[in-house]
């Protein structure tokens, strides 16, 4: 059988395009009454990103906070708060941070309209109703979250997604922009995130062309990212984690995934930084691209943190 998967119906792209937004949230509000929830990253409380979101009179300003990754608790106690906030739902979610916002932002806006704890549609087209119409604005490239149809949660029992067409989101606003302050490790996690996502995808056994195209792609504008220091690296990378995300959809990510999940589920590990620390025991799987991956490293001058599993618990490591 062959996946006959949703994309995200809009896009608009371009550095600044973020002075579009008011103009784009407008188009959602049908009655004077409508509303509209901004999830909003709290790593931007006070800057300047703060002062230039349009927020009116009736819309409400969620502050996420993403120490921790998404968890379904954490979910679920947003989804009460936006429907605390008046007595009708809102017409829009808009998601504005790295991945782990807009994956709260997804889940917000599909939780509004599906009765319940989100734990209870952690798996695969578990999700009975649309979502509300939710929108990413993305602050920090890699992950490919602004175009899955996932948005990954950890629950008590497991570290799994809300994976529906449902899901996607309903517009896409990337301005390269609003990736400028992202510390320098960051910005290499989750770009190794999508650099990952393309060595996965193209070594997958679910390859198609489809998959290669985008994934092809993406991997070259990584490369021109770490390794050349392109100066249009911010806009290349906004791209690339696009294209990576596009990839995936088909062709699926591989080993590095599956086992990063295990160091999040086990140790709080973040997504990016984790995939690093497994990805560079990978060589026997992907030797080109650990290769590769390790001269990035260097390149841009990040280390690795080590040993972190040496006192982990018998019982820790058969959760794992
Ligand atoms: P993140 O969203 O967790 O953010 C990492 C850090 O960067 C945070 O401290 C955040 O505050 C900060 N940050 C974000 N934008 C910034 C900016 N412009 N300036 C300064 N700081 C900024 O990181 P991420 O790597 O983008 O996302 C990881 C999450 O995405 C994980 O929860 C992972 O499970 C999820 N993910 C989802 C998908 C999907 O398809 N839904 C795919 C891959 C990963
Ligand atoms: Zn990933």
């Amino acid at each position: 059988m062959f996946r006959n998967f949703k994309l995200v119906p809009q896009i608009i792209f371009g550095r600044g395009c973020f002075a579009q937004l008011d103009d784009i949230v407008e188009k959602q509000r049908a009655t004077p009454d409508s509303w509209v929830v901004f999830v909003v990253d709290d790593v931007f409380k006070g800057k300047d990103l703060e002062k230039r979101i349009p927020a009116h009179g009736k819309d409400l300003l969620l502050w996420v906070n993403v120490k921790d990754e998404p968890k379904t608790a954490y979910v679920d106690e947003l989804t009460l708060r936006v429907k605390a906030f008046a007595p009708f739902l809102p017409s829009a979610v808009i998601g504005i941070g790295g991945g782990s916002s807009m994956d709260l932002a997804k889940a917000v806006s599909l939780m509004l309209t599906n009765e319940g704890s989100s734990t209870l549609y952690q798996g695969w087209d578990l999700i009975k109703n649309p979502a509300v119409y939710h929108m990413a604005v993305p602050t920090l490239s890699g992950t490919g979250a602004e175009v899955s149809r996932t948005t990954v949660l950890t629950g008590p029992e497991k570290k799994l997604g809300l994976n529906s067409d449902y899901t996607v989101f309903d517009q896409v606003m990337l301005d390269p922009e609003l990736t400028k302050d992202v510390p320098r490790d960051q910005h290499f996690y989750t770009g190794m995130d999508c650099y990952i996502h393309c060595i996965e995808s193209l070594q997958g056994t679910y390859l198609n062309e489809f998959s290669k195209a985008y994934g092809e792609k993406s991997l070259d504008l990584c490369r021109e990212v770490f390794l050349n220091d392109h100066p249009d690296s911010a806009d290349k990378l906004m791209m690339a984690s696009f294209f990576g995300g596009m990839s995936i959809a088909y062709s699926q990510v591989g080993a590095c995934h599956a086992l990063s999940y295990g160091l999040s589920y086990v140790l709080g590990t973040h997504h990016g930084i984790g995939c690093c620390i497994t990805f560079d025991y990978l060589d026997e799987i992907y030797p080109e691209g650990v290769k590769e991956f390790r001269t990035m490293m260097k390149k841009c001058g990040v280390e690795l943190p080590r040993n972190l599993v040496k006192n982990l618990s018998d019982e820790k490591i058969e959760k794992w």
